[in-house]
């Protein structure tokens, strides 16, 4: 019988520590167990990774607590998976493990899942052949991993949906990722009546417990397939089949907590280690994923070019704002109309919510900002309040200076509010619903103006990314993008492709279901790349474009970015450790192939009251980064105060 085991903690340290198992709990502390232990006068949940009979030791060994579950919730595989993410993102495996469980931290703001509404479309009994062969394709499964890369609306997921069915009646388990948002809509429902019982939906509105039971069903073999945002991809399957990775491009998969891993490689990780699938899938990959398919023999690329339920691509038309005075253009007032006019339905896009941004004084030059975010408020009109969107810090609204109590001031920018205020104004008699996080916070609400809309009780919803995604409905015409040059002004080398993906996925959204469809971009730079290829939805032709500048300039997917970012509430502090590193990091740099890009204030280079300094290490050869900043890690501890956060392959510097 073992007496001692060595368990793992949820803190920065790489090493284990071992606990003396006390009497009588032999039998329930294995391996894979979570236990309560004492460490550092205070208590903490830890993972027990090894049993031993005796140990040598100098020291007293303290004895577990107590030992929280009757059944182990990791296993070997899982196990072994924490050591390999310790290793990929530079984090202890503690931390690794601690991730996956479903203890606690929410994926995303997005709303829950409700019950009450049925927004279920019926199974596909027509297949295209396109979709066909994909599914034959992927059955065959000569290659370890598949991208099926096809147009909004080419029905995407009734191939993974088929592929699903087909691992599972081998007796083989299927974990379906899908970006949150979906989740909240039709897709869970669909899998739900797919596959019955037999179904695992880890959504985020599941409290921790609830996860936890859906947890222990897979462990013990209730349940064939899991559908979930990105730590579903840790459901611990055993006989996993397949992973199906939906809407790949989607930056919810890259967690944003430590280990920041992304859900992609996590899947590819896993599929290759337990001899699984991966079936990746998106309308505008992202283009790490596209510069594999193009390079790695390993993936098999497939593509859908057809819409599937009756619709064609739409005709897309820019708007130059420039030389506008309304944020609703005439073309896209006229185009309204015209859809109004045919009983038919419109999505407005603006990717920022609220009234109004920059409050700002015209005598002095004031500008209002958040006192613990580096970031300006948000004027809310509906509760009549100015918001920082980073730390939700509040304030009233100002009328007057308060530097120089001058009259003279003004607020600009816009969010969906105004377009909501203004679009009223336009169309006093349409029926006009607004979605974003603001408007969902009522429970409920989600799924009511969803419901609605695809009713045809409401002819205009306009919202942000919420319309945006995800989203299939029969009479929708026309789709209008507010802004589109809202991302383009970020200094961030994926600003074209975030732009161009946001704008041929939003434009997806019109005339799926028959040939009327029409997009309207309004932009004050239409001659911009991402928008002309967009206008064009020339999806190959932006990717070569961009592929070229990346390998230009040395970006993603040609080199491997870690960024190191640095924060805590003394600024000076901050600042000193980052120049401390730095010169730490300096020095074993000189054989060359990775190097510090730079070393500075972050962008944002406060949130919620703490300072953020960054330092960027680029290797040509991804190997080489790595092994740059982990011999840099490896003997360094940030000072008291300050801590380090490693962003392997960061989405946002
Ligand atoms: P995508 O994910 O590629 O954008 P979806 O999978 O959402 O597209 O499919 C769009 C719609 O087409 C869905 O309502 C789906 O039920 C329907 N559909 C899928 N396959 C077919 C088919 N072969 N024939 C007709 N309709 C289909
Ligand atoms: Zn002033
Ligand atoms: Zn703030």
């Amino acid at each position: 019988m073992p007496k001692f085991v060595e368990v793992l903690l949820d803190l920065p340290i790489d090493r284990s520590f071992t606990y003396q198992i006390p009497d009588g709990m032999e039998e329930k502390a294995r391996i894979g167990h979570r236990v309560v232990v004492p460490f550092a006068r205070r208590e903490m949940t830890g993972y027990v990774v090894e049993t031993l009979d005796e140990v040598e030791a100098t020291y007293t060994i303290k004895e577990i607590k107590r030992v929280i579950d009757d059944t182990p919730l990791y296993n070997t595989q899982t196990i072994a998976l924490a050591e390999w993410m310790s290793r990929f993102y530079l984090c202890s495996r503690g931390e690794a493990l601690s991730m996956m469980i479903p203890g606690g931290r929410r994926d995303s703001s997005i709303p829950a899942l409700e019950s009450e509404e049925d927004l279920l479309f019926g199974r596909v009994e027509r297949l295209s052949d396109e979709q066909q062969h994909a599914i034959d394709t992927i059955l065959k499964r000569e290659k370890p991993m598949y991208y099926l890369y096809g147009i909004t609306g080419s029905g995407k997921s009734e191939v993974f949906l088929r592929a699903a069915e087909a691992i599972i009646r081998e007796g083989k388990t299927v974990i379906y990722l899908v970006p949150e948002i979906t989740l909240t809509h039709q897709l869970a429902r669909q899998v739900t009546n797919r596959f019955s019982q037999r179904v695992a939906i880890l959504h985020s509105a599941l409290t921790p417990s609830q996860r936890l039971k859906e947890w222990k069903r897979i462990i013990a073999g209730e349940v064939d397939l899991a559908i979930g945002a990105r730590s579903a991809v840790f459901a611990p399957f055993p006989n996993l089949g397949l992973i199906i990775l939906d809407e790949e491009h989607e930056n919810s998969y890259k967690s944003g907590n430590t280990p920041r891993y992304h859900a992609r490689q996590v899947a590819q990780r896993r599929c290759q280690s337990e001899g699984a699938t991966l079936v990746m899938g998106s309308a505008t990959p992202s283009l790490e994923a596209w510069a594999l398919m193009q390079e790695n023999k390993e993936v098999g690329s497939l593509h859908l070019r057809n819409r599937v339920s009756g619709g064609t691509m739409p005709v897309i038309e820019v708007v130059n704002l420039s030389y506008e005075k309304n944020l609703i253009s005439k073309t896209l007032q006229e185009r309204i109309k015209e859809t109004l006019n045919k009983k038919k339905q419109a999505i407005l896009f603006l990717n920022r919510r609220g009234f109004s941004y920059f409050f700002h004084c015209n005598s002095c030059g004031y500008e209002l900002r958040c006192p613990h975010c580096a970031v300006a408020l948000t004027y809310h009109k509906g509760t009549e309040q100015m918001v920082c969107h980073y730390c939700g810090y509040r304030t009233k609204p100002m009328r007057v200076c308060p530097e120089c109590n001058s009259l003279d001031v003004n607020y600009s920018g816009f969010g969906t509010e105004m377009v909501e205020e203004e679009v009223r104004r336009l169309f006093p008699s349409a029926r006009i619903a607004r979605l974003d996080t603001d408007s969902a916070k009522k429970k409920g609400q989600v799924g009511k103006v969803i419901k609605a809309f695809r009713d045809g009780e409401i002819d205009i919803l306009l919202g942000t990314q919420m319309v945006a995604k995800g989203l299939n409905f029969p009479l929708v015409e026309l789709v209008g993008i507010v802004l589109a040059d809202s991302g383009l002004n970020i200094p961030d080398f994926r600003a074209q492709e975030r732009t161009f993906s946001l704008l041929v996925q939003v434009s997806g959204r019109a005339g799926r279901y028959n040939d009327q469809g029409r997009v309207i971009i309004q932009t004050y730079h239409p001659e911009n790349p991402a928008i002309q290829y967009a206008l064009r939805s020339d999806v190959q032709g932006f990717y070569s474009q961009e592929l070229e500048i990346r390998k230009q300039t040395g970006f993603p997917p040609y080199s491997r970015l870690i960024n190191l970012v640095f924060r805590g509430r003394n600024q000076q502090k901050v600042e000193q450790e980052v120049q401390k590193f730095s010169a730490h990091i300096e020095q074993l740099t000189v054989n060359g192939g990775a190097e510090v890009l730079c070393s500075s204030e972050c962008p944002l280079e406060k949130i919620a009251s703490n300072w953020r300094y960054h330092l960027l290490v680029s290797g040509v050869q991804a190997s080489l980064a790595h092994h740059l900043v982990a011999k840099a890690l490896s003997d360094y501890t940030p000072a008291r105060g300050v801590y380090l956060e490693v962003d392997l392959d960061p989405l946002q510097l």
